[in-house]
């Protein structure tokens, strides 16, 4: 299937929607094929996974031919309708079938229907083939038949659709029925059939309306094929794609070493420098966190590369205005001190009734207090600078970063559920599972690694860094060879 661009996404309040999901308003159509009409039409399923897509066309036509002699009033040949046919026709039909198919074909159908209700069928094809075979077998077809566009679905809708017609339900102009009548005559390989294949299916499509189905018979397909099988959960593997990262950090900490060194000798009491550098330490030492930590393709890996971006990205921004401001590098200090003396002062009028929280709020009292008396400490709870971080990123020109990586990762920080989706929930392969979603309780679904895009937004910080305060040049290529 094509994937569509972007731009073709309509924007409604704020969240894009599909072409696909404009036109159908929801997934229920496409499920409507795999969760109710396959079932209903697993005994066709099961009769072209015996004799192939020729042989089977042949032998379903005779079947749905004696079908539609028996009983003229069914709407589909459902299994459902089938199975509620009075009791001598419904031995007529499924012996016709017989005479027809060999009895293994539709066996397995037999632990599905069981003799307490299904007395008739149940009879005629129950078998001493194990419970596995008869099990696979379905699970085959629902497989291969679960896709409503894939060839072997298409066959079976061919058949439904034929039996509609025969039926005398349904009216089509005299070229469409000519196309719908070449379709066993013509291979899935030959160039017609992309023109035919998409006629069967959204003819078949209208051919039987669910509201109107008895649904017993699905929820007892559903619920034993389910019970019966196994769950298949599959996880996808991610390699670290770390190098040596422990001597990455080794060069980082000379660096910061000797950035340290030079601020504290030459410039102690540069604003500015002290808040580039502790923007950048901060960023340091939560890539630390990552090798020493090994986060590399867990959860709180994204936590990391999505702060060292708003790192970077913070400084880009604070630089760029610098002039327009008096002094930035203090307003920012007392934007972060603010919002702390916020929580300090929520919690000086209600205590914590937590007993020994992660809050350490004696010691948040003194960092507010530290240069300033907190009265005059001004608690400002919008953006820095009152512009979002989106805003500041395209501002500085690194809206890539925002757009393709920070956001993703902010998933994963707010807990939404793409990334509760990609990291918690394995997928069980298991077409009698309806390919449902399993809780990973025991950790093994990992990330991606977040490593080179680490390394890569670190060394751009450090080249801000270079702007200012100079490092050496052989430490700098160094961690260059990192990227
Ligand atoms: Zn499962």
């Amino acid at each position: 299937m094509e994937h569509s661009k972007l731009e073709k996404h309509k924007f409604k309040k704020g969240k894009f929607i599909t072409p696909w999901n404009d036109m159908l308003g929801d997934i229920g159509v496409m499920q409507n094929w795999a969760l109710e009409r396959l079932p209903e039409y697993i005994w066709i399923g099961l009769i072209f996974e015996e004799y192939g897509r020729k042989k089977g066309l042949e032998k379903c036509y005779e079947m749905i031919t004696k079908l539609h002699e028996l009983n003229p009033e069914i709407n589909a040949p459902t299994i459902s309708n089938i199975l509620s046919m009075d009791d001598i026709k419904q031995e007529q039909f499924w012996n016709f079938v017989k005479e027809n198919a060999e009895k293994k074909v539709l066996a397995p159908l037999t632990l599905i229907y069981t003799y307490r209700r299904y007395k008739i069928f149940n009879k005629l094809f129950r078998d001493n083939e194990d419970y596995e075979t008869k099990v696979n077998r379905i699970c085959d077809v629902l497989r291969k038949g679960f896709d409503g566009h894939s060839f072997f679905a298409t066959d079976i809708r061919f058949v439904v659709l034929y039996f509609v017609l025969l039926q005398g339900r349904l009216h089509v102009p005299e070229n469409i029925l000519e196309t719908i009548c070449e379709y066993p005559h013509i291979e899935h390989k030959d160039e017609r059939m992309r023109l035919v294949r998409p006629t069967i299916r959204s003819m078949e499509m209208g051919t039987l309306d669910m509201g109107n189905v008895d649904k017993r018979n699905l929820e007892i397909f559903w619920k034993r094929i389910s019970e019966m099988s196994e769950c298949e959960t599959f996880y996808i593997e991610y390699d670290n794609l770390a190098e040596c990262p422990e001597s990455y950090l080794d060069f980082l900490q000379e660096i910061f070493e000797y950035l340290t060194k030079v601020f504290v000798s030459t410039a102690p009491l540069n604003e500015k420098y002290l808040v580039i550098l502790g923007i950048s330490t901060y960023a340091y030492k939560r890539i630390k966190e990552l090798v020493e930590h090994d986060l590399y393709n867990e959860i709180s890996g994204r936590g990391i590369i999505r702060n060292l971006i708003e790192d970077y990205i913070m400084l880009k921004y604070l630089i760029l205005h610098e002039e327009e401001h008096q002094n930035i590098w203090n307003e920012y200090q007392y934007y972060g001190i603010g919002l702390y003396k916020l929580v300090m002062t929520r919690e000086r009028n209600t205590p914590c009734s937590y007993k020994d929280g992660h809050v350490n709020y004696r010691y948040i009292e003194l960092l507010v207090n530290e240069y300033m008396d907190e009265e005059y400490i001004n608690m400002d709870t919008s953006y820095f600078d009152k512009q979002a971080i989106r805003v500041k990123a395209k501002e500085v020109g690194e809206e890539e970063l925002y757009k393709l990586f920070y956001d993703y990762d902010s998933s994963f920080e707010h807990g939404l559920w793409g990334a509760v989706r990609e990291s918690a929930l394995l997928k069980c392969n298991s077409p009698a599972h309806q390919y449902h979603c399993v809780p990973d309780c025991i950790g093994i679904q990992k990330l991606p690694s977040v490593w080179k895009d680490c390394v890569r937004t670190m060394n751009k910080i450090l080249a801000i860094i270079d702007g200012y305060i100079s490092i050496p040049k052989q430490l700098l290529e160094e961690v260059q060879k990192f990227e």
